[in-house]
């Protein structure tokens, strides 16, 4: 099989101790879009480097070239068309753009004298190969990630390259940013660049990728095409757990809202906004980066002041000076960015745990009594199956997904009558992200009232029994999961409604 722009054939490779690929087998066709999956710690990065000549792998064969190698040097790979865009595009950040691009070529080649003039040409080209523009003088260390990856992009372009490698590309990218990303993936198909893109993130998988290889634990579980899985199945080969998806149906008896919203606005963020929520029901709000969707979140915390309209709280008018009043009065908030809103990370997972509702364990003498707040740490450990040896430990030494875990912890812990999320699984492998839908599902059934905040739609249409869909600060729908489709949220979501407000 001479077709292929790379042939992996039964490869090996263990660390001391770690058995990182197992008999791994991968071939990828001219122009193939071919989507590497598989969770956290189960091999990809490794793969990557087999096939880029990083890692030489202990068995199994690499084709490139049309030649059989046991082990390729980062050269040979590079000669034979494979690129790889790391994890932190191995960019100069104190160099500029132009530098970045030109300079590799520049030094390769034997002229005496470095020509800036040529350099620059050369940086220029390589940058309208890809349609972009970044100004060629500013230090690539100032810009956003977003253009690091393009810089990076637009170099591993100038050598004449069959198959490009991106390793979990989108992972600091905003949606508009993947937009791009994919379309020039799409450009690089039609110009026959075959992509291998590692991620593992469903969506993206599916929407992109024309075939994809699953591994986990460095074996190979299936190699398909996406029409050949649905996303239950998907998520199975990935983590090899079952998953039920199940939408989400509320318990609900005729309880009174405990929070209701109606007519609150913030100049520039939202604008008479309307809602109510009873015990047991998770409500979804769901827009754009930029719909007015945090700030609201915000002022229903107390972070941000409301200027106009008014929130109840068990039919009674309430003001929420602030995040702390807020807390009294029964509403918990799990930010966006866990990592820098939510935890210290030093601290001990425990104390992370404890420490909203620390006045509970401090007797009258001001006496921390800390078995009793030893015991509600570990319950809650136990409760929301946190992978930790130990409480004692810092935050800092959990995964993604428990840290979020314990970020939920926390305001459990002080428990809350409404919980907000604001995107709660983000950045989270797909196990964790079941584990927390899980868990927000069995804590409305106890009657906690919950709003969870996301453009994750998947996440919105499985988990709520309602769904408010913001739009340049407005409420713009409200939908029901049961009878709503993917698409026409993404429509609500995008439309242009100040210009459709224009042209009645
Ligand atoms: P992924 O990219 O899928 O997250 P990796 O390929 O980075 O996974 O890691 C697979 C396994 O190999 C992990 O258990 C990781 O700890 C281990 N591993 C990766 N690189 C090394 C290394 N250089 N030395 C020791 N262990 C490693
Ligand atoms: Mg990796």
């Amino acid at each position: 099989m001479g077709d292929n722009v790379i042939a992996v054939r039964g490869v090996s490779k263990a660390f001391a101790g770690v058995q990182a690929l197992h008999d791994i087998s991968l071939e990828i066709a001219p122009g193939e879009i071919h989507c590497l999956a598989g969770e956290n710690g189960s091999g990809k990065s490794t793969l990557i480097k087999v096939i880029s000549g990083v890692h030489a792998p202990d068995a199994g064969t690499i084709e490139v070239g049309g030649e059989v190698f046991t082990k390729l040097n980062p050269r040979e790979a590079i000669a034979n068309g494979v690129q790889v865009i790391y994890q932190d595009f191995s960019v100069f950040p104190n160099l500029s753009v132009m530098e970045n691009l030109a300079m590799p070529a520049e030094l390769a080649s034997s002229r005496p004298l470095v020509s800036w003039r040529r350099m620059r040409e050369v940086a220029k080209q390589a940058l309208a190969k890809i349609d972009v523009q970044i100004d060629l003088d500013e230090m690539v260390g100032t810009l956003s990630v977003a253009q690091k990856q393009l810089v990076a992009i637009a170099r591993a372009l100038m050598s004449d390259a069959r198959l490009i490698i991106m390793d979990e590309p989108t992972t600091a990218l905003t949606r508009r940013e993947v937009r791009r990303l994919f379309g020039i993936i799409l450009d690089l198909k039609a110009r026959g660049i075959a992509t291998l893109f590692v991620s593992h993130k469903l969506e993206e998988v599916f929407e992109i990728s024309e075939r994809f290889t699953i591994i986990r634990n460095g074996k190979h579980v299936i190699t398909c095409l996406p029409e050949e899985l649905d996303r239950k199945s998907f998520s199975t080969y990935m983590t090899g757990r079952e998953f039920d998806e199940t939408r989400f149906t509320p318990e609900l008896s005729d309880t009174a809202p405990v929070l209701e919203v109606s007519g609150l606005g913030l100049d520039g963020a939202f604008d008479n906004v309307d809602l109510a929520l009873r015990p047991g029901e998770i409500l979804g709000i769901t827009g754009l980066l930029g719909s007015g969707r945090t700030e609201l979140a915000l002022a229903l915390f107390g972070a941000l002041r409301a200027e106009t309209g008014e929130i109840r709280i068990d039919g009674k008018p309430v003001r929420l000076e602030g995040v702390r009043s807020a807390i009294a009065h029964g509403i918990g908030y799990v930010p966006e960015d866990r990592l820098t809103e939510g935890l210290f990370l030093e601290r001990s997972i425990g104390s992370n745990i404890v420490i909203s509702e620390i006045d509970s364990f401090v007797s009258s003498l001001g006496i921390l009594d800390q078995r009793k707040a030893d015991a509600e740490a570990r319950r809650w450990v136990d409760e929301l199956r946190i992978a930790t040896p130990d409480p004692e430990n810092a935050v800092n030494t959990l995964s993604g997904g428990n840290q979020q875990r314990i970020v939920l912890a926390k305001w459990l812990a002080t428990h809350p009558r409404v919980l907000i999320l604001n995107g709660p699984t983000v950045g989270v492998d797909i196990g964790s992200k079941h584990d927390i839908h899980r868990v927000l599902r069995d804590l409305a059934a106890e009657g906690l009232a919950v709003i969870i905040i996301s453009d994750d739609i998947p996440e919105v249409l499985e988990n709520c029994n309602r769904v408010l869909v913001m739009n340049s600060g407005r409420i713009v729908s409200e939908l029901d999961p049961a009878v709503t489709g993917e698409h026409d949220l993404v429509a609500l979501m995008s439309e242009d409604i100040d210009a459709a407000a224009k042209g009645e």
